[in-house]
């Protein structure tokens, strides 16, 4: 039988279980995640894994993040299964505060605000509650779990980039270390919000990253910037979405590219199918 992680519900009792790692000089990992795992949250496990001695899980569904009217109440929790998971890829340590308390107690009233470039437009300009709720309670995760290491999924491109410019920021000591979208099959990207689609959505959902491939594709092979998006977006309309953006930017600082002259170029996409929204990103060339 495999060794269950240990599950913390309170702050002592991870600052302890931490602190004795540390005293054993062991460096620690942390993976921040809302729960209901998949393939693409145990590769960041994995990664973790390879780069310390010991790795935290934190499962928390942030409520900061979530504009009142998104999916905050109906998020699928599925703690039992993650924890099975978690035990599998040997995961030390899974901090996973009791209540919403925990984290935001009574009177809580500080917010890290994410500002430069990679804020600009992008999920900012569609969800501009997100990057403010992802920066605090990553930056509270950080100052917990005092990891030597933070592994994030390239999936979530824009939030990596605003992660890691916050830590470096507030003189946060943590390596920020992004890892690789896992997809499923068909090219769809991993999403816990997966599970929301019908079988219709879902046979439509991979053509997403298939518009994106094909972007990325065009642009490397010298075809113009403006026009291949605009093709893109065309495209996906067809398909029956609704585009939110489909953006070319700088793979770095997320400034706006109009070619591949102005640097590394990364297209990052986020659509609807009916009730589900879904984002992508892929590098050019
Ligand atoms: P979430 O639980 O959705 O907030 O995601 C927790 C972490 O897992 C974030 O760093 C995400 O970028 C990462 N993640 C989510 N989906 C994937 C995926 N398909 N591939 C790689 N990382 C992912």
């Amino acid at each position: 039988m495999v060794q269950r992680p240990k599950v913390l519900r309170t702050l002592p009792a991870l600052r302890r279980s931490l602190a004795r790692c540390r005293a054993a000089g062991e460096t620690v990992a942390l993976v921040p995640t809302m729960g209901a795992l998949h393939e693409g949250h145990l590769s960041l496990v994995r990664l973790a894994r390879r780069k310390s001695a010991r790795v935290v899980v934190s499962i928390f569904v942030n409520p900061a993040q979530f504009a009142p009217a998104e999916d905050l109440a109906t998020y699928p929790r599925t703690f039992a299964a993650d924890l099975a998971a978690l035990a599998r890829e040997k995961a030390d340590l899974v901090w996973a505060p009791e209540s919403v308390a925990v984290m935001y107690p009574e009177g809580f009233s500080t917010r890290v605000a994410p500002g430069g470039p990679a804020t600009v437009g992008l999920e900012d300009a569609y969800r501009p509650h997100f990057f403010g709720g992802v920066a605090t309670v990553v930056a509270k995760l950080f100052i917990q779990a005092l990891p030597d290491v933070a592994v994030f999924g390239e999936k979530d491109y824009q939030q990596l980039k605003v992660v890691t410019r916050m830590a470096r920021d507030l003189d946060i000591p943590v390596r920020v270390i992004g890892a690789p979208t896992v997809r499923e099959a068909d090219g769809l990207a991993m999403s816990s919000r997966n599970v929301y689609l019908s079988p219709a959505e879902r046979a439509l959902a991979p053509t997403l990253h298939r518009v994106l491939v094909d972007c990325a594709a065009r642009i490397a092979g010298g075809r113009p910037v403006k026009a291949t998006l605009a093709r893109g977006r065309d495209t996906i309309a067809r398909a029956g979405f609704r585009l939110d953006y489909l953006e070319a930017r700088h793979a770095d600082t997320l400034e706006p590219v109009r070619s591949t002259r102005d640097g590394p170029v990364r297209l990052l996409v986020a659509a609807w199918l009916g009730k589900t929204r879904l984002i992508d990103n892929v590098g050019v060339g």
